[in-house]
């Protein structure tokens, strides 16, 4: 089986577009949605409809419950808020009844799929460091978890004697002796200094899993964000910077 991995598109159709033609070219037989799929960027229900047609599973992401209503806005920064108040008045009916039955994580046996943190998910938790990634990895029993939210890709091995670090080599060859923490990276907002979009490839049987970039129309995306007049203008430079 073949695993196309995304996740935090953050209503970015163009890249959006540009990683589903990605996973057509490597062949993936599904695509797992991690969340986020909409808030900061211009187009919500254009990606919802896009995920919904293509990814075997969403799960729900923090911004996606937040334009629900279902989070107090005071736990969002001030640029995250204006964009998620205007994301809410742009939501269709069918874009919310999508958003609504999402669920927060999911299972494959070898390997276990949340936005934020599988130690407490429906608390939106950040693993930025080797401290929280030791609670992650107590939170589940799968030799992996792929998580998303920090919008920074990475892999954190966990060693049978309890050594972790944190990588960017890749492909990885998953090890039987190891456990992992995954994190995908971002499709419509990278935050490490990188603008193209991120996406993840995992094969099983032997598992081995891969970071890609590809980039996308940048530019065109960032009009769209500042012809909407509400979004916060940094919002769109952000993109050219990956940052
Ligand atoms: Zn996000």
């Amino acid at each position: 089986m073949r695993y196309g991995l995304i996740s935090d598109i953050h209503a970015n159709l163009e890249a959006l577009e540009t990683v589903l033609a990605a996973l057509q070219n490597e062949a993936v037989d599904q695509i797992l949605c991690l969340g986020d799929v909409i808030g900061y960027g211009p187009n919500p229900n254009e990606c919802v409809k896009l995920v919904q047609q293509h990814a075997a599973i969403c799960l729900i992401g923090n911004h996606d419950e937040a334009s629900l209503g279902r989070v107090d806005l005071d736990l969002f920064n001030y640029m995250a808020r204006q964009a998620i108040e205007w994301t809410t008045d742009q939501l269709s009916d069918e874009s919310k009844e999508f958003l609504r039955a999402l669920q927060y994580t999911k299972s494959y046996g070898e390997f276990m799929i949340v936005h934020a943190s599988p130690d407490e998910p429906r608390r939106w938790n950040y693993i930025l460091n080797l401290e929280d990634a030791t609670q992650g990895f107590e939170a589940f029993t799968e030799s992996i978890c792929f998580i998303g939210h920090s919008h920074t890709p990475w892999v954190i091995p966990l060693q049978p004697d309890g050594r972790m670090r944190v990588s960017h080599d890749y492909p990885l060859a998953v090890k039987d002796d190891c456990r992992y923490l995954i994190n995908i990276g971002s499709v419509g907002q990278p935050r490490d200094r990188n603008p193209d979009a991120a996406f993840g490839i995992l094969d099983t049987g032997p598992l081995r899993y891969t970071l890609k970039r590809v980039p996308y129309d940048v530019a065109k995306t960032q009009k769209k964000i500042r012809a909407t007049g509400a979004l916060p203008a940094f919002l769109a430079d952000r993109l050219a910077t990956g940052q």
